[in-house]
C-alpha cells in the first residue's frame, strides 16, 4: 500500500471516544462526531466498534491511540486502568493492528495525559516549549511530561504521575486515594474530591457555582479554590525541583477554576522554589482535541 501521509489519532475515554486525523504538512483534517465508549458491552464488541470508527476515516499510514491506564513498555499490555477495568491485560496495539490488517508497528498506543501532553506540545499551549508538564484536573489528575521535545514514560510507562504524588501525608489527615495510597495530590485538587471538599465545607458541590462565586465575592468559595490552587503548587514544586521544569499546562474539565487557583498556585511554588526561574502555568487551548491530536502525532512517529 502507497503511504497516504495521513494519520489516525483515537483518544479512548471513560465516556467517548474522541478522534481526529492528521494529514500531509500537518494539516489537521478535523475530528470527526465522538464514538460512545459504552465498555460494558465488553472489550470484543467495544475494539470491533473501536476499528470500524477508525475505518470510517478513510485511508490511513498509522494509528496512535490513547487510552486512560498504565501500559507495560515492554508488551504494550494494559497494566491497570481505574475507568476501563475490562480492558486490562488487553495488548490494544495488537488487538487493534489485527482488526484494522497492519503491521503492529503501525499502530501506537500510549496513555491519555501523556498523549493530550504531546498535543498540547505539538499545536496547543505548550507549542515551542521543549520542556512542560501537563496536568489534567478532572475525575482524576493525570500528567504528562515533555523533556527536550519528546514525550517522557519512564521504563516502565509510569513516569510522570503527578496525581499520586503525596501532598498531605496520612497522619495528618490525608484522604484515601484510588491508587491505595492517601493524601495524593488527586485527593485533593481533582474536580472529584473538589466537590467533595466543598461539600464538608457546606458550600455547593457545583464547581461550575463555586468558581462563580469565588470570582463575585470574598468569602468561604474564594478561601476553598486558593487553598486548592496551593495544594496543586505544592504538587507542582517536586516537578520544578526534580526536573527542572518550569513551564505548566493546566488541562481538563476543572482548568476552567485556574483563574480562582492562579494566585494560590504561585503562592506554593515560590515558597518552594529553589535558585529555578518563576513558573509559567497556562491553561490549556485544545481542549477535548488535545488527546487524539498527541495520538496522531505519535502515529507520525512511527514513520
Ligand atoms: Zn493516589
Amino acid at each position: 500500500m502507497s503511504p497516504t501521509g495521513r494519520f489516525l489519532g483515537l483518544d479512548i475515554g471513560g465516556t467517548s471516544v474522541k478522534a481526529g486525523m492528521v494529514g500531509p504538512g500537518e494539516k489537521r483534517v478535523g475530528a470527526s462526531m465522538p464514538l460512545p465508549t459504552q465498555i460494558q458491552d465488553g472489550p470484543e464488541v467495544f475494539l470491533d466498534r473501536l476499528c470500524d470508527y477508525a475505518r470510517s476515516f478513510g485511508p490511513f499510514d498509522a494509528v496512535g491511540v490513547g487510552c486512560p491506564g498504565v501500559f507495560d513498555p515492554g508488551t504494550g499490555a494494559l497494566r491497570a486502568s481505574a475507568n476501563l477495568q475490562n480492558l486490562e491485560g488487553r495488548i490494544l496495539g495488537q488487538e487493534i493492528a489485527q482488526r484494522l490488517n497492519l503491521s503492529e508497528n503501525q499502530v501506537r498506543v500510549d496513555n491519555d495525559a501523556n498523549l493530550a501532553a504531546y498535543g498540547e506540545q505539538w499545536h496547543g499551549a505548550g507549542a515551542g516549549r521543549d520542556n512542560m508538564c501537563l496536568l489534567t484536573l478532572g475525575t482524576g489528575i493525570g500528567g504528562g511530561l515533555i523533556q527536550d521535545g519528546r514525550l517522557f514514560t519512564g521504563p516502565h510507562g509510569m513516569a510522570s504521575e503527578v496525581g499520586h504524588i503525596v501532598i498531605l501525608p496520612k497522619e495528618q489527615g490525608g484522604h484515601p486515594c484510588g491508587c491505595g495510597s492517601a493524601g495524593c495530590l488527586e485527593t485533593l485538587a481533582s474536580a472529584t474530591h473538589v466537590r467533595r471538599r466543598a461539600r464538608e465545607a457546606g458550600l455547593t458541590e457545583d464547581t461550575v457555582e463555586l468558581c462563580r462565586r469565588a470570582e463575585a465575592a470574598a468569602g468561604p468559595e474564594r478561601e476553598l479554590l486558593h487553598q486548592v490552587g496551593r495544594d496543586l503548587g505544592r504538587g507542582m514544586s517536586y516537578v520544578v525541583s526534580l526536573l527542572d521544569i518550569t513551564f505548566f499546562v493546566i488541562a481538563g474539565g476543572f482548568s476552567a477554576a485556574l483563574p480562582q487557583m492562579i494566585e494560590g498556585i504561585h503562592e506554593t511554588l515560590s515558597e518552594r522554589r529553589y535558585g529555578t526561574p518563576k513558573p509559567d502555568v497556562v491553561r490549556a487551548t485544545l481542549g477535548p482535541d488535545a488527546g487524539w491530536m498527541g495520538a496522531a502525532r505519535l502515529a507520525g512517529d512511527a514513520r
